[in-house]
């Protein structure tokens, strides 16, 4: 028995119709995955939130127990908001081979293609269980994996592999780079502007900050070097800033920004420590001089750690030949493998679509890559036979 493709149209049609943009609940999904999952004989748990609005979803197929394979992917999709789209986002539409809707590459073509397995693994004596690890808000931080992978190990099995199927046009990435994100806020004293010296100008105080934050950024560039990702270097940008209330008053407040995006082994705590220092020990008490309220708070607001595989899993290699490839890349995007990973479970990255569709209006997954990804999950089903 083989999973058709068929069915993974199907399938993925159904899923592309649950609006589950982050900000919403995932439930109308994960209770639709389920009942399919029941109706061939599957038992999926969940790993809600605490409000019970979203929802992670592990099942099994085979033996249960410690090991297994995993695929892995989110169910939650970025908005359509401010978006052109020529067709629904949230009806799938077939055209040249292409399908079109939100999520279709990103990713939910890979959760249909998994689900579209399922027949086919209940069918086959598999020597290694499969598991579906589906989870929720990847997009906004990776935040819904977490408490999923927190059981792993407890009222979860530890996976031998985990597949993340983000879109790599079925290529093996080994690599990625991982985002910290910070939030600095500033404040100071207001004053008349044309009296400046009664008040602290919390903008000017942020600029500091911001001229440290360039000064790294080009020491980042000239530094380690991967030639693997595009760029190769770690990167820091300032991405958000807001301060002030009206062009006559001293700016008491201000808030700002950044991100890293770290190659492997990258430590960005060593730059954070030195941006506090600055901030808390040369510009701070200056600013308490005229306003001895006046405080400066730095947060990371979130963190997802980069991705190298396991050399000493068989993952890799195994991803390779499955593929038929010879190659791995590295990509700077990130993904749910180096929490994976760090939970104790080696992970690789291989899913079909191209990152180019992920995100934009009109995303589409070309049926062939569905073709493909299909194909690559029989084979991993072979081995898990074998
Ligand atoms: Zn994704």
């Amino acid at each position: 028995m083989r999973a058709s493709l068929p069915t993974a149209k199907e399938m993925l049609a159904r899923l592309v119709a649950f609006d589950t943009t982050s900000h919403k609940s995932n439930i109308p999904l994960i209770r639709f995955v389920e009942d399919y999952l029941a109706g061939h004989g599957v038992e999926s748990r969940r790993v809600p939130t605490a409000d019970g609005d979203k929802s992670s979803l592990f099942a099994t197929i085979g033996l249960a127990g410690a090991g297994g394979i995993a695929l892995s992917g989110h169910t939650d999709v970025v908005p359509v908001t401010g978006q052109r789209w020529d067709t629904d986002p949230f009806t799938l539409t077939e055209r040249d081979g292409k399908l079109y809707g939100r999520g279709s590459c990103d990713m939910k073509g890979y959760l249909a293609c998994a689900l579209a397995m399922v027949p086919a693994l209940k069918a086959r004596k598999l020597k290694v269980p499969f598991h579906l690890a589906f989870s929720y808000d990847e997009e906004t931080g990776c935040t819904g994996v977490r408490p999923m992978i927190g059981e792993f190990g407890k009222t979860l099995p530890v996976p031998r592999l985990v597949f993340v199927g983000e879109p790599t046009a079925m290529t093996v990435v080994d690599a990625h780079k991982g985002p910290v994100r910070w939030r600095a806020e500033l404040t100071g004293r207001a004053a008349h502007s044309s009296m400046p010296h009664l008040g602290v100008n919390a903008i000017a105080y942020a600029g500091a900050l911001i001229a440290e934050l360039a000064r790294m950024e080009a020491e980042l560039k000239a530094g380690a070097r991967d030639e693997r990702f595009d760029p190769p270097w770690t990167t820091l940008q300032v991405t958000r800033i807001d301060g002030g209330i009206a062009s006559n008053i001293v700016p008491a407040s201000c808030w700002f920004g950044w991100e890293i995006r770290g190659l492997p082994g990258f430590d960005p705590m060593a730059l954070d420590a030195r941006l506090r220092r600055l901030a808390l020990e040369t510009w701070l008490p200056e600013m308490r001089r005229v306003a001895p309220e006046a405080d400066i708070r730095i947060n990371v607001t979130n963190r997802v750690p980069a991705f190298a595989a396991d050399t000493t899993s068989e993952i890799v290699p195994l991803a390779l030949q499955l593929g038929g490839q010879n190659a791995t890349f590295a990509v700077s995007y990130c993904t749910e493998a180096g929490l994976f990973q760090d939970g104790g479970a080696p992970a690789v990255v291989v899913g079909p679509g191209h990152i180019a569709q992920a995100h934009t209006p009109n995303e589409f997954i070309a049926v062939s890559e569905l073709e493909k990804c299909l194909r690559f999950l029989e084979r991993l089903a072979d081995w898990a036979e074998a």
